[in-house]
């Protein structure tokens, strides 16, 4: 494989996640990857590393799972370890959104940058910060969900937070999350999927195209604040939003940057779409590994 080369995915293999607590959902990673190999005719030998993209707050280096709210009873899991004598083969764990970044970094969109960060605007909002050629990892490796970046402020505090400043799934209110993640979006119309709010307001439905228009204020604010504070190269915009509605995300991140960015970090970034699709996740995980494995990891670690 050339070091720059998207990898080539020879086998996939996609199951639901179960809700029976972190034993069978370890359980079910496990037999899928194993069915993935066997259906590429790979041999358990032949694998020299494994990547594993999870929600966090996590810790990349010993491959413990903190906690991740979205999965029920995943609570300082060692899943690097546990998958490690499962399959047998050393497993590297990471934050989802900081294996994106690192492929979009390796081979996709963000190629040779030294600082760039990346953002995934999907069901939820997040992403990787890489500064001075290494990714910022905070000191409880939380750095970098930026979908938790407070873009509004609550007028009057002494009232409850209001429809205009909506709770967010982390308990604070205001989050960049709030306002433009796909599920936020979706839940504030009382539609099934942001699909539904993203249609209506194409047919001029006034209350979808407000909330859109609130996602897409939202996002020029993070974007304003990403270009002010950590002057990037470029950055990334990726996730299913960001895919199928560049115009309600790329472009008014782009508005806001040029209108009120400081002028000379606006002029050194490029805002742009992500290169590698829904497989950046996988890809991610894979070009961790192996970077790992080899030594090369370093920069992200
Ligand atoms: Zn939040």
């Amino acid at each position: 494989m050339v070091d720059d080369a998207i990898p080539t995915i020879i086998s996939r293999d996609e199951r639901r996640t179960p809700r029976d607590g972190a034993d069978a959902i370890i359980s079910a990673i496990v037999a899928s990857a194993r069915d993935a190999m066997r259906a590429a005719s790979v041999q358990a030998s032949d694998v020299v590393a494994a990547g594993c993209s999870s929600p966090g707050p996590l810790d990349h280096i010993s491959g413990r799972v903190i906690e991740t709210p979205n999965l029920v009873g995943f609570r300082d899991i060692p899943l690097a370890d546990s998958m490690s004598d499962a399959l047998r083969t050393q497993v590297y764990l990471d934050r989802d959104t900081c294996m994106a970044a690192i492929a979009e970094g390796l081979v996709g969109a963000a190629r040779g940058a030294k600082d760039y960060v990346y953002v995934t605007v999907s069901t939820g909002v997040g992403g990787g910060i890489v500064t001075g050629g290494r990714m910022l990892r905070g000191v409880t490796n939380t750095a970098g969900e930026i979908g938790h970046w407070p873009v509004a402020f609550q007028p009057d505090p002494s009232r409850a937070a209001s429809d205009d400043i909506p709770r967010c799934g982390c308990g604070s209110f205001g989050c960049v999350e709030s306002f433009a993640a796909g599920a936020k979006l979706a839940e504030h119309y009382g539609a099934t999927g942001a699909s539904e709010v993203y249609a209506a307001a194409e047919r001029g439905e006034p209350r979808a195209s407000g909330l859109i228009e609130r996602a897409e204020r939202a996002l020029a604010n993070l974007a304003v604040g990403l270009v002010n504070v950590l002057n990037p190269s470029v950055i990334v915009v990726g996730g299913a939003i960001a895919a199928h509605q560049p115009a309600h995300v790329l472009e008014p991140m782009r508005r806001a940057v040029a209108e009120r960015a400081f002028a000379a970090p606006a002029a050194a970034v490029r805002i742009v779409p992500a290169t590698l699709g829904g497989d950046v996740g996988m890809l991610g995980a894979v070009l961790e590994a192996r970077e790992r494995a080899s030594g090369r990891g370093d920069w992200f670690l």
